[in-house]
């Protein structure tokens, strides 16, 4: 089947065809990010955003569209992202979503934007359930066990900020521009690891658990002691707070595998990394090292599917297309939708 897609979640305004679930095949993958709209605020101005989700939207749907070459008879639904996320904009892409089905006469699927997260690497790679994922983003922070779509256990989480909000929280102090993660990785690529002995927050206690607050509160007392800070300082101090981040990451994906093994003995130990964060090189290799240390599969999507894509979205519609006829024309945007409520079948249970 053929799905359009589209993602307004956040600050890229994106829609995409996608065909599968036998051979499975990005037609169009079409993305605006506002990332200069928001780049004077030094953060995601949700006014801004909704705005330009309007403004945009049609369009880029348009080009994805023509792109996949197709016209509105070649698709067989329609997927939008229903939340988590700033609901000014999810309002504008799954109303938009709403509309074009019902004028297409097709069904519409409203997706929970971790599940596209989630769902991506079966879009990638030939993964079959249950695996472990470890969502890092802009929002979340966690670990999961996706035991099939819609089956998702949460086993850990952030009890404080998620770690692309660390990164940008950092860059933001050590005066470097937004988006945030990208440039700390960019610093740190110059900075000297040891000079700064950052702490690891959490990794005396067991569990699954992550905390980052910590972390960047740690990094602020160093930067203050030196002000003003050099060049060399702030790529020193980021190459030390991403040491410290990949460290966590690594040990507790450790303690997950282990885990995981323990509770599915019979199945490949895989796990998975997604969100924004995922596109940090120095945390996919530590990630890598720990799943090798393990026996483990390692799977990171390519980068431009790891960041917010309406692929994404129109993958996870085609596997909840899978389960049985979807309509979900009724259900309202949920700004707050957590990953382990979206049991198959009762998607609409909390609207
Ligand atoms: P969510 O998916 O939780 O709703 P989001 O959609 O804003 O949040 P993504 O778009 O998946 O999150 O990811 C954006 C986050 O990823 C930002 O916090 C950004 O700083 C971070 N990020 C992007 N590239 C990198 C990188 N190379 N290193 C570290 N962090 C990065
Ligand atoms: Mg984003
Ligand atoms: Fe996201």
């Amino acid at each position: 089947m053929t799905v359009l897609g589209i993602e307004t979640s956040c600050d890229e305004t994106a829609a995409a065809v996608v065909r599968g679930p036998a051979d499975r095949q990005i037609l169009s993958n079409t993305i605006r990010s506002q990332i200069d709209e928001h780049a004077e605020f030094g953060g995601v101005v949700p006014e801004i955003a909704a705005r330009a989700h309007i403004e945009i939207l049609d369009r880029i749907i348009a080009e994805a569209m023509q792109e996949a070459g197709c016209g509105w008879d070649d698709i067989d639904a329609v997927a939008a992202t229903a939340g988590p996320g700033l609901i000014g904009g999810v309002i504008v892409g799954f109303m938009t979503a709403k509309a074009i089905a019902m004028a297409a006469g097709k069904p519409i699927v409203a997706v929970n934007h971790l599940e596209g997260h989630a769902l991506t690497a079966r879009l990638t790679d030939d993964l079959e359930f249950p695996f472990l994922l470890l969502l890092v983003s802009g929002g979340h922070s966690q670990f999961l066990l996706v035991r099939g779509v819609g089956d998702y256990e949460r086993l850990g989480t952030t009890i404080d900020d998620a770690i692309g909000e660390a990164f940008d929280k950092t860059a933001k102090l050590l005066g470097l521009p937004y988006p945030g993660g990208p440039q700390v990785e960019k610093m740190a690529a110059m900075g000297d690891v040891e000079r700064f002995k950052l702490p690891r927050p959490l990794l005396d206690r067991p569990g699954l658990d992550m905390s980052f607050a910590g972390l960047k509160t740690a990094l602020r007392t160093q930067a203050k002691k030196l002000e003003p800070i050099d060049d060399q300082t702030v790529a020193d101090l980021c190459a030390g707070f991403q040491r410290a981040v990949s460290a966590v990451l690594a040990a507790r994906t450790r303690t997950a595998l282990e885990l995981f093994k323990a509770r599915h003995p019979d199945a490949e130990p895989v796990i998975v990394v997604a969100g924004g964060v995922a596109a940090n090189r120095e945390i996919r290799q530590s990630l890598l090292t720990a799943a090798q240390e393990a026996e483990a599969r390692f799977i990171a999507p390519p980068m431009n599917l790891c960041t917010d894509n309406a692929a994404m979205i129109a993958w996870a519609g085609i596997e909840r297309l899978q389960l049985g006829p979807v309509d979900d024309m009724t259900l309202s945007p949920r700004p707050r939708w957590p990953l382990d409520s979206t049991s198959a079948g009762v998607l609409g249970a909390g609207k």
